[in-house]
This record gives C-alpha cells, sequence and structure tokens, in this order.
C-alpha cells in the first residue's frame, strides 16, 4: 500500500504513480521522511475535486459562513502551535523562535481573512452611481472560481496561509501545491482542514515536484486563478503557462532590496535593524535588505559594527537552544550560495564570513557574510542569493543613493534610515519598490498590502488587496 499523502477531495489518497519526496535534515544533510509526489492526473483529480466542491456549495456560501470555518482553522492550528514550529524547522532548518513566529503568523492570517470575508457580505451589492438617471448599477464581488497556488520553501506554512486564507474567505476553492523541499506543515493544514469539517474539495493539497505537479496545476485549464509565489525563472514560466488561456494571474517573485543609511540614523538601531533584514531566516527572505547603501562618512563606524555583530551570531540546528542561525535549506542551495561567494571573492572585499563554520562539518551551514564594494554590474550586486550574503557600497548624495538602489531589475523593498524624516520620506517616495521601510526592515503586517515592481512580480498580496486576488469584479446595470 503507498502511503497516501495527497489531500484530495477531503480524503488522503495514494498518488497514481510511484515518485517520492525525501524529507531531509538541513541541520545533518539527513533524511527523516518521505512522501509521494502527486503527478499530472492527481492534480487533475484534485483540480475536479475544487471545481465540483466550487459549483456545489463553497462558491454560494456567505462570507459569514466562510469565516466560521477559517476561525475554526485558527483555533485548531493554535492547539498545535509547538508540534507545527518543530515540524517547519526540521523540514526547513530556520530557528525555532523564528518557526513560532511563522505559525503565530499563519494563525493570524487566517484570522484576520476571517474578518474580510464577513465585511465582504457588507460590501456585497453596492450601489454605484452613474452619470445617467435613467439607469442604476451596483457592484458584486464574486470569487474567481478554483485558484492553482504554488508556493516555495523559505516560510513553508506561512506562504500557505498567505494564499489559503484570502482565496477561501473570497469563496475560491484551492488547489495548493507546496515546495517538494518543505511539504510537510502544508499537509498538517490538510489535517486541520479534516477534523475541522471544511466540506471535501474546498482545499486540496498536492505534494510534488515543480517540474511535474507544479508545471501540470500551472497549465491546467480548469484553474481559474494562478497565484505564484517563488523564483523570477519559474515566475516567467508560470505567466507563459497563464498566456495560453489567458487566465489570471499573481506573482510574488524575488528581490535584492536596499536599505540607505545615512549619516545621522541612529547607529544602533540601525545595526539592529540591518543585520535582521539580511540575516532572519538565513537571509532566505524575498525582501531581505541584502544591499547595503552607507552614506560615505558613516561607513567605517557602520562597518565596524556590523562585522562586530556578523561574527557574534550563534550558528547552528535550528532545534538547538540560543541558535540564531541555522542551515540553508539544502545542498543544492547551500552549493549555489557558496559559489557566488567563491565568485564574489574576486570582486569585492571580504570583511567577514563566507565558510562553512569550523564546529559544524555537517549540514547546509554557512557563517554571516559581509562584502564590501562589489562591481555594481557583479553577480553578487545584482543577483538575489537568498542566503547570509550582505553586499555594502558607499555614497555620497541622496540622489546617488536613490540612483544605486533603483538600479536594479528587481523592486520588492527597500528601507531607508535617518533622523531627518523630511528626508526619509522623500526617498521612501522615490524608491521603486512595492514596500518601503523608514528606520526599520522587515516588519510585515497582514493589514498591509505585500508585492513588488519590476520582476519582483505581479499584484499584492495581504490585506484587502490579497481578497481581491481571489475576486472578481461584476457590475450589474439596469435600464429603468
Ligand atoms: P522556485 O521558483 O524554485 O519554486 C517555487 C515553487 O514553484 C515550488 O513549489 C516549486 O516546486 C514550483 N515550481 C518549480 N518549477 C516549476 C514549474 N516549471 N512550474 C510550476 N511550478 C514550478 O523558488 P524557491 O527556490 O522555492 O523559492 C525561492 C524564491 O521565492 C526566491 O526567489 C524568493 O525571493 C521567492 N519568494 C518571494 C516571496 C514574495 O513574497 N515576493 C516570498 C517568498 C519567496
Amino acid at each position: 500500500m503507498k502511503q497516501p499523502t495527497l489531500y484530495i477531495d477531503g480524503r488522503w489518497v495514494a498518488p497514481q504513480d510511484d515518485k517520492r519526496i525525501s524529507c531531509i535534515d538541513p541541520s545533518c544533510g539527513e533524511r527523516f521522511a518521505s512522501l509521494s509526489a502527486a503527478g499530472e492526473a492527481d492534480v487533475g483529480r484534485a483540480v475536479n475535486a475544487a471545481r465540483v466542491a466550487f459549483e456545489v456549495d463553497w462558491g454560494r456560501t456567505t462570507g459569514r459562513q466562510r469565516a466560521l470555518y477559517l476561525e475554526a482553522l485558527a483555533d485548531d492550528l493554535e492547539q498545535r502551535v509547538n508540534a507545527l514550529a518543530v515540524l517547519e524547522v526540521r523540514d526547513n532548518g530556520k530557528p525555532l523562535p523564528e518557526a513560532q513566529c511563522d505559525v503565530a503568523d499563519a494563525i493570524g492570517c487566517f484570522r484576520f481573512y476571517a474578518g474580510l470575508a464577513r465585511e465582504l457580505d457588507e460590501r456585497q451589492d453596492e450601489p454605484l452611481e452613474v452619470g445617467d438617471a435613467r439607469f442604476s448599477c451596483h457592484i458584486r464581488h464574486e470569487p474567481v472560481g478554483v485558484a492553482g497556488q504554488i508556493i516555495p520553501w523559505n516560510y513553508p506554512l506561512l506562504m500557505a496561509a498567505w494564499k489559503l486564507a484570502p482565496a477561501l474567505a473570497a469563496g475560491a476553492t484551492c488547489v495548493l501545491k507546496p515546495s517538494e523541499l518543505t511539504s510537510l506543515s502544508a499537509l498538517e493544514l490538510g489535517m486541520s482542514a479534516d477534523r475541522i469539517g471544511l466540506p471535501a474539495g474546498v482545499l486540496n493539497i498536492v505534494p510534488g515536484f515543480g517540474y511535474e505537479a507544479g508545471h501540470a496545476l500551472a497549465r491546467h485549464p480548469g484553474v481559474d486563478k494562478l497565484a505564484f509565489t517563488g523564483s523570477v525563472p519559474t515566475g516567467s514560466k508560470i505567466m507563459s503557462a497563464a498566456a495560453a488561456d489567458i487566465r489570471n494571474i499573481s506573482l510574488e517573485l524575488g528581490g535584492k532590496s536596499a536599505c540607505i543609511v545615512f549619516d545621522d540614523a541612529d547607529l544602533d538601531a540601525a545595526v539592529e535593524w540591518i543585520m535582521l533584514g539580511i540575516f532572519y531566516n538565513q537571509g532566505q527572505v524575498c525582501s531581505a535588505t541584502s544591499r547595503l547603501l552607507v552614506e560615505e562618512r558613516l561607513a567605517p563606524r557602520l562597518l565596524d559594527r556590523l562585522v562586530e555583530a556578523a561574527r557574534a551570531i550563534r550558528i547552528g540546528p535550528g532545534l538547538e537552544s540560543g541558535v540564531q542561525l541555522g542551515p540553508l535549506v539544502s545542498a543544492a542551495h547551500h552549493q549555489r550560495v557558496s559559489s557566488l561567494i567563491e565568485l564574489g571573492k574576486h570582486g569585492a572585499a571580504l570583511l567577514t564570513g563566507g565558510q562553512r563554520p569550523a564546529h559544524l562539518p555537517v549540514g547546509y551551514f554557512i557563517e554571516p557574510t559581509i562584502f564590501d564594494e562589489p562591481d555594481t554590474g557583479s553577480l553578487l550586486w545584482r543577483e538575489e542569493i537568498f542566503g547570509p550574503v550582505l553586499c555594502v557600497k558607499r555614497f555620497r548624495t541622496e540622489a546617488e543613493a536613490l540612483e544605486l538602489a533603483n538600479h536594479s531589475l528587481y523592486g520588492l523593498a527597500a528601507a531607508v534610515m535617518s533622523a531627518d524624516l523630511e528626508r526619509a520620506t522623500r526617498v521612501a517616495n522615490a524608491l521603486r519598490a512595492g514596500i518601503v521601510w523608514i528606520n526599520c526592515s522587515q516588519p510585515t503586517f497582514v493589514e498591509a498590502p505585500w508585492g513588488g515592481l519590476k520582476q519582483s512580480g505581479i499584484g499584492r498580496e495581504l490585506g484587502r488587496w490579497g481578497l481581491d486576488n481571489y475576486l472578481e469584479v461584476k457590475q450589474v446595470t439596469r435600464y429603468h
């Protein structure tokens, strides 16, 4: 009997063929579980189940009814915060306190969208003034139908919540494909759905490989809305797949975000935010402020402090108490980040890090790394490394800082630090990014829109914008 690890139509089912996914503990490189992987036929079954659930039931429920399910999901997750956090650490490697924050944020996300589902009932059929008294018009917000959702490995449970909560709140049904590197917490969501009695087919979970299950989901004509979070190259493939029959998509892609620090910034606070902005989650954060632009006069003092702070970071397995930096997610990713660091050594000054820590001979660990003055044309400066690697450049004027910050293919996030709030606001307004932080880095709020410009993606998640991703707006106009 194959182990049933796909959640389709309210049941745990075995895939049609026998491909397996290994769950590797990144802190030691050992396999601790294995799952069956969904193939094209399984994805097809899941999409069909989601279609039936949408047509028969879920698409006709009220926001209030859906809110009750979302709250029940949140309550169920709340019962298992610690177990979920430990599972996330084993699968992804991140330090336990960070995993605990992720679980709390995922729960908060389900609760927030329960609130928006209720509000949706109040907004339904709102009258709209039109400039001709012979007509009356009202606006409806209707669910998009079946949502195909593909997510990455850096925040496995939280990314699932960011996708599922707004879609379910809107009245869409979902087929979720987690990353093949971190599928376990998404499957736990399926178990929660089971326990709370979510109607069959409303949520389907198909762990599988990107080139197979992901590809099949992206191309499936039964998917009305494709929501993707991941890298730019995969995002481009998703866009091509959706282009064939003009499907609605949203893309949350990579970043190479800048943090501009003027010399009047509060130095202690700046050091803290810069460290968090690049080393949280091992730097595997789409919005990581991985390019630091520092005003020339401040550079020597700031860099001394950053190097000192980076060397003091405690590195180790995520479940070990006091650990601040865990391993990278996989051997392949460790290899990629290490190669970019090696390449970087030829063009920029390595101020600290750049190696596997001597006390951690196994696992996918890498020291917090800081490079000074890479060439603006180098891979180090241009490419998303998605690891604990900070690149620093100096600037003399505000205009030069902005020019350096905005000169990027990406436009996800940016930060600016200065005691002069007028200047900080002026710079924030001129930054070409979807998210800008003043005198901080990385705070994320479920109420606020999340997403980027340029190659960082299309559309916004979170807040009411996240709900809009899964709603179609309809005008109904009547002639009197
Ligand atoms: P990835 O693009 O390799 O994979 C993301 C997902 O796509 C996985 O589930 C994968 O299986 C699937 N996939 C791969 N090939 C596919 C294909 N051909 N068709 C359909 N699906 C396919 O990205 P990753 O390495 O998992 O994640 C890291 C990337 O995610 C980084 O670039 C990061 O910046 C980005 N990210 C962005 C945000 C954001 O909000 N903007 C958030 C988190 C991560």
